[in-house]
């Protein structure tokens, strides 16, 4: 019997020495920042996650030398006495994935990008894009399915909203079902290569997409009988208190209502952060619903959330758990207390972020923001920093921080701006969708889109 055929229950994914989804614990788990080349900084973001609780570890593989740097970073870790999972994340690159896929425990591949741009072009563009589409995956993919069938690897299908096959996008429109049909279609073609060691994850950096589009798979999956382990999360959240109050609000949602196999707060910070935030939601989403404290006003429909919190990621998984278990009445304003924390800084902003995230008010700007991978150069965090710092207080305005022009341009979604990178510092402004000029330096390019913007 091939090996990916063995110990494979509906539900449930075998991950390297890891069992996902069927009664098993949600696993945590990052993606490395660094260049993949650099192999001491990998394996040192690596091993500090595992430490700190991550289950399994994504790394980027943009090309061949990449692949060669995974091997090397997966003896080491190895040697280091770690037999956590490590995942290879490639896109456009089917040829790639085959070869990653003998040695990664999984291989996670994005359906909007799997085949490559030019054949992908050709596809929509002819007769019939819908069946061509499928057939050419179908292809693409027999090869990746027989590798990993033989070397018991594992692969996650990783739709995102920002890069869904052209096909889709026409039929469906850039709505939670479009990132559905995606995921079912490709499904269905590993399900007819024989293929079922399967992780899905359906993200997108809108929350309620992401946790319409998760309920709606997992309703489908249920009614259908084919069951697979779920990963969730909220992309391009960004970074700091926005960031998490982001995932906080998509990642507790879908827990909340039992959907969630593994999960990863994607946060433009060093991995070791997310899987420490990662760590708060999942404690979390074990605690009662709401503090004995916390109370609805009926009358003037004021929400009052009291929490115990100590640290502000404590605080902003706390009250997004609390308000979870009210988001059915209307609420028109809300106060938090927390005694544990005195920066009062720390409490407006995170008052005003749940405000946002749940809608009840718009009170300031939408950050966009990658979290940064081996694909970029960037220093995300940083550059994720100025911007908030230039361009806080602009409620209804969103601007998106990317970092690759590989993925950014499609995964920057409907941002009003969006500054790629496209270099170590050099970066491209986007005003929606077109690009409006190149620029050398961080500086000159916040410097003319502040000129767009406010002048
Ligand atoms: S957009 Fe960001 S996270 Fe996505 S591939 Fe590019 S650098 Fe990596």
């Amino acid at each position: 019997m091939k090996k990916g055929h063995q110990h494979i229950h509906p539900g449930m994914a075998r991950v390297g020495n890891l069992s996902v989804g069927k009664g098993h614990p949600v696993w945590l788990q990052s993606m490395t920042k660094t260049d993949t080349r650099d192999t001491d900084a990998t394996i040192k973001q690596c091993i500090e996650s595992f430490e700190k609780g991550a289950a399994l570890m994504r790394i980027s593989i943009p090309d061949r030398t990449a692949l060669q740097h995974f091997t090397l970073i997966q003896k080491k870790i190895r040697q280091a006495g770690f037999q956590n999972p490590l995942a290879a994340d490639i896109h456009y690159r089917a040829d790639l994935a085959i070869e990653a896929a003998r040695v990664a425990q999984k291989i996670r591949i994005n359906p909007g990008n799997f085949v490559s741009a030019s054949k992908r072009e050709n596809i929509a563009s002819s007769e019939h894009p819908a069946d061509n589409y499928k057939e050419l995956t179908y292809n693409e993919l027999r090869k990746l399915t027989d590798v990993c069938n033989n070397n018991g690897t594992a692969i996650r299908i990783g739709v995102n909203a920002g890069s869904l096959p052209t096909h889709i996008i026409r039929k469906f429109g850039h709505t939670s079902t479009a990132l559905v049909e995606a995921t079912a279609e490709y499904l269905e073609i590993l399900e007819n290569l024989g293929f079922f060691n399967t992780v899905i994850s359906i993200k997108s950096s809108r929350i309620r997409e992401t946790v319409a589009a998760c309920r709606a798979m997992q309703e489908r999956m249920q009614v259908q009988g084919r069951l697979y382990p779920l990963h969730i999360g909220v992309t391009e959240a960004g970074n700091g208190i926005s960031g998490r109050m982001k995932s906080a609000a998509g990642i507790l949602e879908l827990l909340h209502s039992g959907i969630g196999d593994t999960l990863r707060v994607s946060l433009s910070e060093s991995p070791v952060n997310e899987i420490l935030f990662g760590r708060e939601l999942l404690k979390h989403a074990g605690m009662p619903r709401v503090h004995p404290n916390t109370n609805y006003n009926h009358k003037n429909k004021h929400f009052n959330i009291y929490s115990e919190a100590k640290t502000p990621d404590q605080l902003i998984a706390d009250v997004v758990w609390q308000f979870i278990s009210y988001k059915n009445e209307t609420i028109n304003d809300l106060t938090i207390k927390a005694p544990g924390i005195s920066d009062q800084g720390i409490m407006k902003n995170v008052s005003d972020q749940l405000l946002q995230v749940s809608g009840i008010r718009i009170v300031e700007t939408e950050f966009v923001g990658c979290p940064g991978c081996a694909r970029t150069e960037m220093d995300m965090e940083g550059l994720c920093g100025e911007i908030k710092k230039r361009f806080s207080g602009l409620p209804g305005l969103k601007i998106a921080v990317m970092g690759c022009m590989v993925n950014g341009p499609g995964e920057m979604g409907d941002a009003d701006y969006g500054l790629i990178a496209s270099g170590k510092d050099s970066l491209i402004l986007y005003k929606g969708q077109n690009p409006i000029g190149k620029y050398p330096d961080i500086k000159s390019a916040l410097h003319h889109l502040q000129k767009e913007i406010i002048d």
